[in-house]
């Protein structure tokens, strides 16, 4: 698509969004047998499968933490999940996104629990359309709580950015290619703050209500993460609290 014109008119932008209004979310819990949780997470036109393993043993063995447990986090985007083919194999921007979206679950993680051991979490982008690694995040949190690691609480993410100078909750592509910045953000239930990223630029006071908006679309997922995993537990869940 061309740099369009306008990207949101009358409150409304192209997708027929309004300013804070995220893209339709579907989840299914435990989508693969072979990993000890799995998670599949569409947010608009992304599409990610996560699949975490562990605890089990670190190798290298070098890796271990005689304390706690070593978190790995691999996020790779599938060849056919962009328009232009995308080479294979890991790159720059890949490595910084696992790094961010470890230190995003790090916080929740009861890693002393498991000292020598390792928890390694997988994500696959299928389908990449702005937002893979809130997306990402998203599902590697449903997945770490369907392999049964104790957590803190879930983790939620989601962009907030702005176009034709307004706040907008979750970009598009479009939104981000033609837009003026583009701000991913982690939270935990608690309302810590675990990932926050900013390309562009925003005021001061924009940038407080960006942040609050990112807040609330987070708040809106949690809710939607926590009923998928009421759903595939409900025997188990009834009467706990997920935090
Ligand atoms: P995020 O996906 O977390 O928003 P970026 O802001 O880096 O991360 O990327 C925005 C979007 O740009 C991606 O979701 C994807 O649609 C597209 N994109 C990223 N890398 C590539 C690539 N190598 N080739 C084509 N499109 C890409």
């Amino acid at each position: 698509m061309n740099k369009p014109e306008n990207l949101i008119e009358n409150g409304i932008r192209l997708d027929g969004r309004k300013p804070d209004e995220l893209r339709p979310i579907k989840i299914e819990v435990g989508v693969l047998n072979r990993a000890d949780g799995s998670c599949y997470f569409e947010f608009g036109g992304n599409k990610v499968i996560a699949a975490v393993y562990g605890p089990r043993e670190v190798h290298p063995r070098h890796m271990q933490k005689s304390t706690s447990a070593v978190v790995r986090y691999r996020y790779n985007m599938a060849s056919f999940s962009v328009e232009e083919r995308k080479r294979p194999g890991p790159d720059r921007r890949s490595i910084e996104i696992s790094k961010v979206s470890r230190e995003a679950l790090e916080p929740v993680i009861f890693q002393e629990y498991f000292p020598r051991s390792a928890i390694d979490i997988f994500v696959e982008v299928l389908q990449a359309d702005a937002g893979t690694r809130t997306a990402g995040i998203n599902a590697a949190s449903i997945a770490l709580a369907d392999a049964g690691i104790p957590m803190k609480s879930l983790v939620s993410s989601c962009a907030v950015g702005k176009i034709n100078d307004t706040l907008v909750l979750d970009l598009n592509k479009d939104e981000d290619n033609y837009g003026q910045a583009d701000m991913p953000v982690a939270i935990t239930k608690d309302g810590n703050i675990t990932l926050l990223q900013m390309d562009g630029h925003l005021s001061r006071d924009e940038f407080r209500e960006a942040l609050e908006m990112a807040l609330k679309g987070c708040e809106a997922i949690y809710e939607m993460q926590k009923a998928a995993l009421m759903e595939k537990y409900p025997a188990q869940l009834e009467g706990d609290v997920i935090e």
